[in-house]
């Protein structure tokens, strides 16, 4: 454990912001993405995923001299024009010690987003720290979507009052549900011309639809692979997130 609190841990990973997305999925608007060692080392994924590969792992491994300590990266969200959508972390997560998400950062960031439309995803555990955070930062204006994968866990996102979302194999079948009957939606931009900036659904945290992001591109084994570890640990042990 750190020998700092999780009030004064100081924030050490750096951040960095795009003011104009060239992601084609996203389209063209301000995207963000926080250096590696904001990933919890819990998260299935943490060996390899999408993020691992191609342009978005060169672009992250430059993340600590392109973008700046976290309270700048913040002062620039805060510059953003009101309403605007914004993607936070195209890769990384939240920032954490120990896999405690830190909520004076996180919090920071909320007050820094007022008035946008910031969102984004995680992989941290739902401890109750962490939840806490997690609630604080949806209801203050921050979506911050629970990453999942399985859907008994994105009912354990929902039940906690949080949005989730969903990585699959495949595509949903339509009118696909979780157990406890949540919807489960493909995201649009799968199967359309549809762009983050023309749709926002991840950015409305009270949606009742767990979005559904389909293993892709050249991480989609390495996705596929740690799915079917989770489903199996999940089928021997309970669902956990
Ligand atoms: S559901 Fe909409 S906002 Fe979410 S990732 Fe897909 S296109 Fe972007």
């Amino acid at each position: 454990m750190s020998a700092h609190t999780l009030t004064d841990a100081p924030v050490t990973v750096t951040a960095h912001l795009v003011a104009k997305s060239g992601n084609a999925k996203t389209g063209p608007i301000p995207v963000s993405t926080t250096e590696r060692a904001s990933c919890p080392t819990s998260c299935a994924f943490y060996s390899g995923c999408y993020a691992s590969h191609g342009h978005t792992r060169i672009n992250w491994a430059k993340v600590p001299e392109r973008g700046g300590p976290w309270a700048a990266f913040v002062g620039k969200v805060a510059a953003l024009p009101d309403g605007q959508l914004w993607r936070h972390n195209e890769a990384g997560d939240l920032v954490h010690v120990d896999g405690v998400i830190h909520a004076p950062a996180l919090r920071a960031l909320v007050q820094a987003n007022s008035g946008k439309r910031g969102y984004t995803y995680t992989h941290h555990r739902l401890t109750p720290a962490n939840v806490r955070a997690l609630r604080d930062a949806n209801a203050g204006g921050f979506t911050v979507n629970v990453s999942c994968e399985t859907p008994a866990q994105a009912d354990i996102a929902r039940a906690a009052g949080l949005p989730a979302v969903l990585v699959v194999s495949e595509p949903p079948a339509k009118g696909a549900t979780t157990p406890d009957g949540h919807p489960i939606r493909q995201c649009p931009a799968e199967r359309s011309a549809v762009t983050c900036a023309n749709c926002g659904i991840c950015a409305r945290p009270d949606r009742q639809a767990v979005i559904a992001f389909t293993a892709h591109g050249p991480g989609a084994r390495g996705v596929r692979e740690a799915l079917q570890r989770v489903r199996l640990e999940e089928a021997t042990a309970g669902a956990t997130r």
